[in-house]
């Protein structure tokens, strides 16, 4: 007989539903739930997990990472100084620490540096049991042009020799139409779950703008076509209103960031194609509310852009956060935490004064949308056994998500730990 546990639960969020239920249970057996309810049979053998003084949802979900760094200070150097396996091996250690806060499902959305197929190992290796760690949805490399935000010779601008190197051996490096659809084709082979690309220009990178529409718009159609094609869904990394008005004609599936998404037409044609939408607000509060002081401590791109966007992306979140779009939970941490730390962004989304089901149902049965992950992000008879439990308020506590008491992956519990 497979293995059952029988969950009190203080408080259960479903994942769907508006309301929180008292004195719940969850019966699970083997990587199932099996039943949800009050007064519950307990077969013999049943475990008892007595959770009555928590609130139990199903497991979170972090549809925005990069995974392939560990300390956040040292990001620009692993780009360039680490080895694709250092990076692999990356994945898998922010994998166990994501799943050790309450994460059990996260989004890697990819890499610029050369060779980054380990990624997909790592999501290998925790899949056959050989690793502790989330379930990983993986886009190993950014399908991008030259001078785009995703290109890593902007990090060796100086030395044009160098840059034009490491350009060159960079699997999602392309121009042109036919050189994109032979690139889609590729990733996909080798295992991407889906496809990301650098649309727009970015704040860390020195010469682009975030306005920029970097790639053409043949170039864009033949990405999502071909990907498409292939039956994998196709996000961008885009910021202004015109590229994002661009990627939607053409067919995108999401966009990652819109931080400058400014046009209540364009945002309610994108709620009627259902395009998502994952808005990082925690990794650009540092843009919106930065001090002089933390703007000193910032790279000189940074420094030199963030005055002129601020205002801007303030009154894009307002429209963003009125509107019925698909909006997803994901964090894109590189500057600000480390990658694993996703309850952070609930933070972010509480001091907007969100209403706090919404942001967990982003988390949870929303982001299974997103990272196409069937029967999870829902505590449901059938579905998976994913599931985490919180001791502080989830209603009232904007650091709530940072305390984590409890996960299940698959029916199997697991240690947690408190994010730093
Ligand atoms: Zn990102």
């Amino acid at each position: 007989m497979e293995k059952m546990y029988k969950i009190l639960c203080g408080r259960l969020f479903d994942g769907e539903r508006t309301v929180l239920e008292e004195r719940m249970e969850i019966l699970t057996e083997g990587n199932r739930i099996r039943a949800v309810g009050r007064d519950l049979p307990c077969p013999e053998g049943t475990e008892i997990i007595d959770l009555s003084d928590a609130t139990v949802t199903p497991g979170l979900m972090d549809a925005h990472t990069h995974m392939n760094f560990i300390e956040w200070k040292d990001f620009e150097r692993t780009m360039l100084y680490q080895s694709p396996a250092w990076k692999g091996m990356a994945v898998l250690y922010n994998a166990r620490k994501g799943l050790r806060r309450g994460f059990t499902a996260m989004r890697h959305c990819g890499t610029n540096s050369n060779d980054a197929y380990a990624s997909i190992d790592a999501k290998r290796l925790i899949n056959a049991g050989y690793f502790e760690g989330a379930r990983l949805v993986i886009a190993p490399h950014y399908v991008t042009c030259s001078n785009s935000h995703g290109d890593i010779s902007h990090r060796v601008a100086q030395n044009p020799a160098l840059g034009e190197k490491l350009w060159r051996d960079y699997p999602g490096a392309g121009c042109g139409p036919y050189e994109f659809r032979d690139i889609v084709r590729t990733q996909i082979k080798y295992g991407a779950d889906y496809i990301k690309i650098f649309a727009n220009g970015g704040f860390t990178t020195p010469n682009d703008s975030p306005d920029d529409l970097t790639l053409c718009e043949d170039e864009l159609k033949s990405i999502i076509d071909t990907a498409h094609q292939l039956k994998k869904k196709v996000t961008a990394h885009a910021y202004s209103t015109e590229t994002i008005r661009l990627l939607v004609r053409l067919g995108i599936d999401g966009i990652e960031h819109g931080s400058l998404l400014d046009d209540p037409e364009l945002i309610a044609e994108m709620e009627e194609k259902d395009v998502y939408l994952i808005p990082n607000f925690a990794a650009y509060d540092q843009i919106i509310f930065g001090t002089e002081e933390l703007l000193k401590k910032m790279i000189p791109a940074m420094r030199e852009k963030i005055p002129r966007y601020a205002e801007r992306m303030l009154c894009s979140r307002e429209l963003v956060m009125k509107s019925r779009l698909r909006i997803g939970y994901g964090t894109d941490f590189v500057m600000a935490h480390n990658c694993y730390e996703s309850g952070y962004e609930f933070i972010s989304w509480m001091k907007m004064g969100a209403d706090p089901l919404r942001v967990l149902r982003a988390a949870t049965s929303v982001n299974a949308t997103i990272l196409e992950l069937p029967e999870t992000g829902a505590v449901k008879p059938g579905y998976l056994a994913d599931l985490a439990a919180w001791r502080r308020d989830l209603l009232h506590d904007p650091e709530a998500l940072l305390d984590c008491a409890f996960v299940m992956k698959d029916g199997v519990i697991y240690p947690v730990e408190k994010s730093e």
